[in-house]
């Protein structure tokens, strides 16, 4: 019988702290007149806006993004896999930011450290003395000859799928993914080699279909065929031999060092190309394809971005991976996808991290030192099946951070599975209101 923990045991438990719905300890505010520019009002930019209102007493807080619907990220691999309706991960923002912030409906288009500026796309130069960028990851799909996302769902792009776009997206690649498991036949699942959000997700979506083939009575007349661009599927080891374990007995082939290079979404064509250059061709009935990931133009093209290192050739942001403040300009933090820091693309390093920043950042506003450090928890329950998870937790160094007791990561257990399938989304929803 699966594990059934208490109540008791749920709200004890690190990982689901947020379910908690106690507010932390007041603080005394701190009295600034300090002009603050949240940019980008995704679940970081929303969950540190929350927290500075709260911590400081009469700043000018202004976010800037133009984008009116809040998505929950999270649960668009169970809207993918036929679990939920899409209609759960479709929310307000307006809903969740504070009172007082003013909200400017554009898109930065360039930051200006130097001047203490942020120029939008309307061409608004904002002054700021203090800055927190927020503005996640570009889906770089471009890279790819032939992708196009809006035919995703389309009857000119059979089998065409990909979780990562859009809710709409994830609702059409359920249907394709229903139509495949109906007859059965060859599945291509693609890696890009750069950062990912959600690192997990392409690995779920590849265990979901060949559950659903599984459930539709035609896994014998299919193959699924992994294909990664790198030398793994999964950055921490120990998960990675784990999945690749799993893949063998359940017969999900793999193989590495394969870069979509270009699809031919009419003809079902993938081309992959391998580390001398040789190109491979792959006909498919239902291919996921993920995009490769980088920062946006506005910061990959500024001055906040890293100049070398592992995170130049994205452009993210140069941030301290302790306090996730900026290495060269002092004034200016980091929370979420865009931090230039190994690992942490996920909401539960958001989760770990916004109360840091906005710490870091009041401590910066009074004078003192960014004291308090991030140790890059990242976190993503890998869906193994319908109804089975595995909650991997992991940190900066890749070491694994189980914070439930009752939890085995490797193992995958029903409870994890209920974790992502129920209770992530009230975490999620009171990190995005500052509240854990
Ligand atoms: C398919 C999928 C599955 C996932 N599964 C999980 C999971 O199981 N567990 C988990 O913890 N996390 C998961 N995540 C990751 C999680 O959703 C993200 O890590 C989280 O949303 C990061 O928050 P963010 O604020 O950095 O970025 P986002 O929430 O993406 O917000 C970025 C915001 O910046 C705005 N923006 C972009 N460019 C600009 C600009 N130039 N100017 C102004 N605004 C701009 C955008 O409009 C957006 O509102 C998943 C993500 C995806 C896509």
């Amino acid at each position: 019988m699966p594990y059934q923990p208490t109540r008791r045991a749920l709200l004890g438990a690190g990982a689901l702290a947020p379910l908690a719905t106690a507010a932390p300890p007041a603080q005394a505010a701190l009295k600034t007149s300090a002009r603050i520019v949240i940019a980008g009002s995704g679940l970081g930019g929303i969950a540190v806006a929350n927290r500075l209102a709260r911590l400081l007493d009469g700043a000018k807080i202004t976010i800037v993004d133009r984008k009116e619907e809040h998505n929950y990220q999270p649960g668009y691999t169970l809207v993918a896999t036929g679990v939920w309706p899409v209609d759960k991960v479709r929310d307000r923002n307006a809903d969740y930011q504070p009172a007082g912030v003013e909200w400017v409906k554009d898109m930065v288009a360039g930051f200006d450290p130097a001047a203490n500026t942020v120029i939008t796309a309307s061409g608004t130069r904002i002054p700021y003395d203090f800055l927190v960028v927020a503005i996640g990851v570009q889906l770089d799909y471009a890279q790819i000859e032939g992708m196009d996302v809006d035919a995703i769902g389309s009857d000119k792009a059979p089998g065409l799928t990909s979780v990562y776009p859009s809710p709409q997206a994830a609702q059409a690649t359920w249907a394709a993914m229903q139509a495949f498991t109906a007859k059965g036949g060859n599945a291509v699942m693609t890696l890009p080699a750069t950062p990912l959000k959600c690192a997990g997700a392409p690995l779920k979506m590849s265990f979901m279909l060949r559950d659903r083939l599984l459930k539709a009575g035609t896994l014998d007349r299919s193959k699924i065929h992994f294909q990664s661009a790198l030398g793994n599927v999964f950055g921490v080891k120990v998960v990675n031999d784990n999945v690749l374990e799993r893949w063998k007995t359940l017969g999900i082939d793999v193989e590495f060092s394969r870069k979509l290079a270009a699809i031919d979404i009419g003809a079902r064509r993938a081309t992959f190309i391998t580390p001398e250059g040789d190109k491979q061709e792959m006909p498919y009935d239902f291919i996921h394809v993920v995009p490769p990931m980088r920062a946006p133009d506005a910061v990959k093209g500024s001055e906040l971005a890293w100049k070398d290192g592992p995170f130049a050739a994205g452009g993210w942001l140069e941030v301290d991976k302790s306090t996730l403040q900026h290495r060269r300009y002092p004034n200016v933090f980091g929370i979420g996808d865009i931090n230039g820091t190994p690992r942490g693309k996920t909401a539960a390093t958001v989760k770990k991290s916004a109360p840091i920043v906005a710490h870091n950042l009041v401590q910066v506003i009074a004078g003192r030192q960014a004291d308090e450090a991030f140790d890059g928890y990242t976190s993503c329950p890998l869906i193994t099946r319908e109804g089975s998870a595995m909650l991997i937790e992991f940190d900066y160094e890749g070491r694994l951070t189980p914070s439930l007791p009752f939890i085995e990561p490797l193992n995958d257990s029903f409870f994890a599975w209920l974790m992502k399938y129920r209770m992530l989304k009230p975490a999620y929803m009171a990190v995005l209101k500052g509240r854990v």
